[in-house]
């Protein structure tokens, strides 16, 4: 529960059944006119944002992967006695899977996954902004107010995740505010509201964990074994994340810290040293005075 016994809101994003269609991330740009991001096209993979940032508070990765999912097949592998290739009248040299060897087509999967701020229960982004404009909702999510903002930048390094981004133009800071305008009318955020499988899903943090339990369960019976939950444990070096994932494969394939820690963690204990090495300096300053008087 938070303050005002509210109970904490967040995101349990199911990635297993994310179909990478962005909807997530053009229903996030329109409700909160988020400036486009360049619309570049980077080389490399079908993910043209490339990550999350100033202007980018939800990013769909998309990572190939030469694996199966579980015991399922991909269907673009076509074992011996399966039918042949149907020619959807695609404007193509050859039909899809043609060319390429049964052994190889088999083995193939994409992961796709719908990343976003974790709304961490300890956040080093609020620990360390200096005039307030990060703050604690009273749905537990964390939020930055634009206009108290002075761009002085200390959360972006505080981040333990690479969330909270400054934008190149305004020098101010931007990311997810779980859509703190729309909780406030009793509406879903608008990424939550457009995913179209339900991967993005919105509500109670206990109820979600409890929900998010039940998937992985239901999935490892069905012989998906790869399935983990990231940011659900309460004890980890973040007290948990209010946005948690299910993932099928290690976090650091999906680009996230495998065991993230609250980079403001030591900050307690820093500061008692330093309170302590000055009282030294103080001692051996007032005794060298002393000293000369004699
Ligand atoms: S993920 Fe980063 S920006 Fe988001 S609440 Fe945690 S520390 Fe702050
Ligand atoms: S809207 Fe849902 S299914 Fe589409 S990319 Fe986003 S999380 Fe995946």
């Amino acid at each position: 529960m938070t303050a005002g016994d509210r109970p904490r809101m967040g995101f349990f994003t199911d990635t297993s059944v994310c179909i990478g269609c962005k909807a997530c991330e053009v229903a996030c740009k329109e409700w909160n006119a988020v400036p486009e991001d360049g619309l570049n096209f980077t080389a490399m993979s079908f993910d043209n944002s490339g990550g999350l940032g100033a202007d980018t508070w939800r990013h769909v990765a998309f990572i190939e992967q030469r694996a199966s999912v579980g015991v399922q097949e991909s269907g673009v592998g076509r074992p011996d006695g399966a039918s042949a290739p149907v020619d959807l009248g695609m404007p193509a040299f050859e039909k899809p899977g043609d060319s390429a060897g049964a052994d190889e087509r088999g083995e193939f999967r994409w992961l796709m996954s719908s990343d976003v701020c974790k709304h961490c229960t300890h956040a080093a982004c609020l620990d360390v902004c200096p005039t307030g404009a990060l703050f604690r909702t009273e749905f537990g999510t964390v939020v930055v107010q634009e206009d108290i903002c002075n761009g002085c930048g200390y959360c972006v390094p505080a981040c333990p995740y690479g969330v909270i981004d400054k934008r190149e133009d305004d020098g101010r800071v931007w990311k997810c505010t779980l859509c703190y305008d729309r909780l406030g009318d009793g509406l879903e955020p608008a990424c939550a509201k457009a995913c179209p499988t339900d991967s993005i899903q919105f509500g109670e943090l206990d109820e979600l964990r409890a929900r998010a339990d039940d998937r992985v369960r239901h999935l490892h019976e069905a012989g998906i074994e790869s399935a983990r939950l990231y940011g659900r444990d309460p004890d980890d070096g973040v007290g948990g994340d209010g946005a948690f994932f299910l993932l099928l494969d290690e976090p650091e394939v999906y680009g996230l810290p495998p065991d993230p820690v609250v980079t403001t963690r030591d900050l307690p204990s820093m500061w008692r040293h330093a309170g302590a090495a000055a009282a030294v300096l103080l001692a051996g300053i007032t005794a060298t005075f002393l000293g000369r008087r004699r």
